[in-house]
């Protein structure tokens, strides 16, 4: 297999330097680019040298065009007007766009959706093995359990997270209410404050909590009159996202253009 050139957007970023290493830790693919934000500190600085491993000879620019055109994908875990705006570009150059970036909404998943129609786009709001089997498993519970049982989804991540609920919270809500049969945007109930009134039967809660360094922790609840199961995961580390993306790229290598999510890599869908 030819090696594959990927560039990092939000190259300075939590996620982008964690991107940088995990490329740079991947024999099958390349570093070629790396892009921040107009008039970013980290602009001229070289990517492995601020993502700490090591000199790679790749300069953090700010033009993406140039360095889309000589990549086979990119990588992004940045904010959603960047993203929108980086699809459009990846299916200029028809490449591959794995986008971790969470928070999108309605109209972004619209002008992503044209974009896939010559880009090829893995998009997921968590790109780990194991929130991928959870949403599998959340799926089959609310499939087999009754409305008696009521789904409520808990969060918590560090302190600079800038969206809630999280794409995972969101990810595993919509497994919820596939299981279910039901809408996710007619029963969700995203907050809760002052005289809510009782719980609805039938809808799915979430609730956020932020603070410190807590990489992400996501439990779903079926709560029941007497009894409650309760399904956990804690990512420990960053890495297992960078390199659940990079692993998202070299998959949607030779497939077609199209829009793809997490479950298509890790062949869940099957
Ligand atoms: P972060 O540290 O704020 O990084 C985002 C980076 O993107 C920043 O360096 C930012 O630059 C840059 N950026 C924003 N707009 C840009 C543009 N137009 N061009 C180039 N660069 C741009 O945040 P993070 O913690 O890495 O998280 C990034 C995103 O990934 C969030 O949406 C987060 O929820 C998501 N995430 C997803 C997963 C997953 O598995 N799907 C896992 C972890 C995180 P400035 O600082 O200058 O704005």
């Amino acid at each position: 297999m030819t090696e594959m050139r990927l560039v990092v957007v939000g190259a300075a970023g939590r996620m982008g330097r964690m991107l940088i290493k995990a490329v740079a830790e991947t024999e099958e693919c390349r570093l070629v680019g790396a892009i921040e934000r107009k008039g970013s500190d980290a602009v001229g600085h070289d990517a492995g040298l601020l993502a700490g491993t090591g000199l790679l000879d790749v300069i953090v620019t700010e033009d993406p065009l140039p360095v889309f055109a000589q990549a086979d994908g990119v990588l992004d875990f940045t904010a959603p007007a960047a993203t929108t705006a980086f699809a459009a570009l990846a299916a200029q150059a028809r490449i591959v766009h794995v986008i971790g970036t969470t928070g999108l909404q309605e109209p972004d998943f619209t002008k992503l959706e044209a974009a896939a129609r010559h880009a090829r786009i893995v998009q997921s709001g968590n790109m780990s093995l194991g929130v991928n089997l959870l949403a599998g498993l959340v799926r089959k519970v609310a499939a087999t359990l009754g409305e008696d049982f009521d789904i409520e989804i808990l969060e918590m991540h560090h302190r600079h997270k800038v969206d809630a609920p999280s794409g995972t919270a969101l990810l595993l809500g919509e497994a919820a209410a596939e299981g279910r049969k039901i809408s996710l945007k007619e029963r969700s109930v995203r907050s809760r404050d002052g005289h809510t009134g009782a719980r609805n039967s039938g809808d799915i809660g979430f609730a956020a909590l932020r603070g410190g360094s807590v990489v992400g922790e996501h439990t779903v609840m079926f709560a029941a009159q007497g009894e409650r199961l309760e399904l956990f995961h804690r990512a420990e580390d960053r890495g297992i996202f960078a390199r659940g993306a990079v692993r998202a790229a070299l998959w949607a290598f030779d497939k077609k253009p199209g829009y793809y999510t997490m479950a298509d890599v890790l062949g869940l869908n099957q």
